[in-house]
């Protein structure tokens, strides 16, 4: 939040408090008595909702978080497998496309053969020396493409080993990624069996003080917890200083702070500042 926007939420809700204590103060005498009194006991009490309305939501958020981020790292987990499967899947294919050329390289060194065995043949029995010469250039020729297939099938021999090797690879990180899931996926189980009833009744505690809670001043409060990083819209004064942004009250305010006559917001952060005792109650 802008630091303008915060401190005029804070002159707002302060005036919300000041106009209560000046129609307070057109009562007679004995009656303002008792309705400080009573004003009195409704700030402090007003104070007290407000801050056990902040420890409830405080701990929904937490269980919120510990949760929110669980089903995503299963979903993250659960899409990584699926990645190395089809990887896998993808290299299976590929070995077998390797395969079936080695095996078309192996008939090519078959039929090679069986052409050199003809040939050698058909030397025997030559008429003149053109006729072998002819024969010796095929018998040469088909001996480089012997050599040829052979040296093919060694290098596409080696591309499945390496293959094959990424294979393993890649089960054995889809394996450690399925432990990492199972325990993943068992956690958050457990958190939402273990948490969910305490949310349950967190929600219903908190919207029973919501309703106790006059609106205007609820609007405050869910406007300076949405703006706050930490979702505190209600700290308690730590060491002299505001518990959320932890600038210095001067002793006056935190004297007034302490009485809970008022909502006293901090001038710097905005938040509604609330007695220390509170936090030990
Ligand atoms: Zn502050």
């Amino acid at each position: 939040m802008a630091e303008k926007t915060k401190k005029a939420e804070a002159k707002k809700v302060e005036k919300t408090s000041a106009k209560k204590t000046t129609e307070k103060s057109t009562t007679t005498k004995s009656e303002t008595k008792k309705n400080n009194m009573l004003s009195d006991l409704s700030s402090v009490n007003k104070l007290r909702l407000l801050y056990e309305l902040q420890i409830l939501d405080s701990n929904i958020d937490n269980i919120k978080t510990i949760r929110g981020e669980l089903p995503l790292e299963v979903q993250d987990l659960e899409d990584e497998i699926m990645g190395f499967d089809t990887r896998i899947k993808n290299v299976v294919h590929e070995i077998k496309e390797i395969e079936s050329n080695i095996a078309q390289r192996k008939i090519g060194v078959e039929k090679a053969k069986n052409l050199i065995t003809k040939y050698e043949e058909q030397q025997k029995n030559v008429r003149n020396n053109r006729e072998f010469d002819s024969l010796s250039k095929e018998l040469e020729y088909q001996g480089l493409e012997i050599e040829l297939h052979e040296k093919t099938i060694k290098e596409l021999s080696a591309k499945i080993k390496e293959k094959k090797k990424e294979i393993e690879a890649t089960k054995a990180m889809a394996a450690d990624k399925k432990v990492a899931l199972g325990d993943k996926k068992h956690e958050l189980s457990e958190i939402t069996s273990e948490t969910a009833n305490d949310e349950k009744a967190l929600v219903v505690r908190a919207n029973e003080i919501k309703n106790l809670i006059e609106p205007r001043l609820l609007t405050a409060y869910n406007k300076i917890r949405h703006n706050a990083r930490n979702g505190l819209a209600v700290v308690t004064v730590k060491r002299d200083a505001c518990g959320g942004c932890f600038n210095k009250i001067p002793p006056q305010r935190q004297l007034d702070i302490k009485l809970s006559k008022k909502v006293i917001v901090c001038e710097y952060c905005g938040r509604i500042l609330v007695d220390a005792d509170f936090a030990n109650e």
